[in-house]
């Protein structure tokens, strides 16, 4: 995760241009950080998993593991997707240094505004600028009512 020291470097540069390379770069620094350490906890999930596996022949013992192991599962799927959209941000910029004029990491995947980098530094994920997400909020509460 981001130090504070580089966050305020990234900050204070109030007339660079948005998504430079060298922003661009930071967030890609930033999300392959995070990638690697989503990763590396799915990694620990399986191992304990095939330990439990192993270390229970109790039937209660088993019980609990099974839950347990469910709860990680879950866990593990909700990972997987935020796994998936770090990988396609990280694309994202890689196509974006690789051609200045590809705009889509850090711009709203809607309305094609800057999403901001305050917004970015809080969800490296996102892809909506806040308006759209509200507007986004609002439509899904009415189609679940
Ligand atoms: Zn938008």
């Amino acid at each position: 995760m981001p130090s504070s020291n580089k966050k305020s470097q990234i900050h204070t540069e109030k007339n660079a241009t948005y998504m430079n390379p060298k922003q661009l770069k930071h967030f890609l620094g930033l999300l392959k950080a995070w990638l690697q350490q989503l990763e590396d906890e799915t990694q620990q999930v399986l191992s304990e998993i095939k330990d439990e596996e192993t270390h229970c022949p109790d039937m209660i013992d088993r019980a609990n593991a099974e839950e347990q192991l469910s709860l990680e599962i879950l866990t593990n799927q909700r990972d997987s997707r935020v796994i998936d959209r770090i990988k396609l941000s990280i694309s994202d910029i890689e196509q974006s240094l690789n051609d200045p004029s590809h705009h889509s990491y850090g711009y709203c995947k809607r309305c094609k505004n800057e999403i901001g980098i305050e917004r970015l530094e809080a969800r490296l994920i996102a892809n909506l600028c806040i308006e759209c997400k509200k507007y986004q909020e609002v439509i899904e509460e009415q189609t679940q009512t």
